[in-house]
């Protein structure tokens, strides 16, 4: 295959156009870097992490580090919103509701006090009073995250795609990257073309370790199937559940150590979106073969849930669709150099929470590329923290 003959070197290569990727070639291209952003599948596409119509957006976190970075990505979500004239978050309020004494609960309150938030803690009877869909566990706690609300998914992935484009960023979409070459200039060899630029970021989703994987590095990255149910009320109409439904995150409850969300009906007429915050593992390409019996049972597990907390839904799923989580032993993210070369950049390992974030971490990605200093403290999300890495050739 011969170098494509519309390809000069580009400043940047940007591998996988989901959420974080597609936010870094935008900030690339808002630097005025000439960016290339290469995609496997046809845009859009529903086989990675990034599609839907909703994610949760929150300043409730237990680690003050992301609470701090969360300013500055509200702010970059309106950016987004102001330039492409779409609404893509909507305030509803975030309920977390945990048992009392809950190490996490009691961390998010912390910082949520700490960094001035504004945010609640509800009585049963306050909640009562605002939520009387939500049945609590007499040894149930609840604040809320006043600002948390839903942002508008699959709307924001084309929003921030085309003001890429707009800015002269060229995506080239149905082209699977199969080789990278590093050296100074960087070659990148997908099925149909050889493209070359002075640096690239890879941002591969669930994929990530099989394109890390050729250029030396192993990380201990789990991709895990999601299950994403959908879940009915008993009787059409409910005020309370269609009309003013938060989102809400549930923390180790019913005595489980799992997490559970949900956010308001937005996807179907009359179904809730609740999802059960983990899955069972799964290579990406095999996302509906279950080739193993599962190993958590997510969706019994939501089921109990829906009957003790939510009980004027159904307690079995409407619709059940899929989509994929790729975790980090710590649950948060990868935003580091190669250990090898210092012009590949690597963002992965969102484990589950890194759409509210994509619009700093596609400019903290595209920073580290340009050679910049990011303004804030990347220690958490280091490659040296994992005792299992490797990078050799
Ligand atoms: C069900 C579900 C609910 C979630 N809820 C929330 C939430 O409420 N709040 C929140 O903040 N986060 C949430 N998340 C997490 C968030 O959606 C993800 O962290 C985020 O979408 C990850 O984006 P990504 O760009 O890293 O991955 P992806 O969207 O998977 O993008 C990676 C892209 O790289 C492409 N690619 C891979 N290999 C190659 C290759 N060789 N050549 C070319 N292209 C390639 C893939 O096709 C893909 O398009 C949720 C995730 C899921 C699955």
């Amino acid at each position: 295959m011969a170098l494509s003959s519309s390809s000069r070197v580009y400043d940047c290569i940007v591998v996988g156009a989901g959420i974080q990727g597609s936010f870094t070639a935008y900030h690339l291209a808002k630097n005025q870097k000439r960016t290339l952003l290469l995609e496997q599948f046809p845009l859009p596409h529903s086989r990675g992490s990034s599609h839907g119509q909703t994610r949760i957006i929150r300043r409730a976190y237990a680690e003050d580090f992301y609470t701090n970075m969360m300013d500055e990505s509200y702010q970059l979500w309106a950016d987004l919103e102001r330039e492409s004239g779409i609404k893509l978050y909507r305030k509803t309020g975030l309920l977390v509701i945990a048992p009392s004494g809950n190490e996490e609960f009691e961390s998010i309150c912390k910082n949520m006090e700490q960094k001035k938030i504004p945010w609640e803690r509800f009585t049963k009877d306050q909640l009562m009073a605002k939520y009387p869909e939500f049945i609590l566990n007499p040894e149930d706690v609840v604040c809320c995250d006043n600002n948390g609300g839903v942002l508008y998914a699959d709307k924001a992935l084309r929003s921030v795609q085309e003001q890429f484009q707009r800015m002269g960023g060229v995506i080239q979409d149905g082209q699977k990257v199969k080789n990278i070459k590093p050296g100074q200039v960087v070659t990148v060899t997908t099925t149909s073309d050889i493209y070359e630029a002075k640096n690239i970021v890879i941002t591969a989703g669930p994929w990530a370790q099989k394109v890390l994987s050729p250029i030396g590095l192993e990380l201990p990255l789990k991709t895990l199937r999601i299950n994403v149910c959908y879940w009915k009320e008993k009787i059409p109409g409910s005020p309370g559940l269609l009309q003013n439904f938060p989102a809400f995150l549930g923390v180790n409850l019913n005595g489980e150590e799992h997490e559970v969300y949900g956010l308001p009906c937005q996807e179907y007429p009359g179904l809730i979106k609740i999802c059960f915050h983990g899955g069972n593992e799964a290579d990406p390409e095999e996302r509906e073969l279950q080739t193993k019996p599962p190993q958590i049972p997510d969706i019994q597990i939501l089921c109990n849930f829906i009957s003790k907390y939510l009980p004027g839904l159904h307690p079995k799923p409407a619709v059940i669709e899929q989509c994929m989580y790729t975790n980090t032993p710590d649950s948060n993210f990868i935003l580091d150099y190669h250990p090898l070369y210092k012009n590949i950049v690597i963002g992965s390992g969102f484990s589950g929470h890194g759409f509210k974030l994509s619009p700093l971490v596609g400019k903290i990605l595209s920073e580290l590329s340009m050679g910049k200093e990011p303004a804030y403290d990347l220690t958490p999300f280091r490659i040296t923290r994992f005792k299992t890495q490797s990078a050799s050739l």
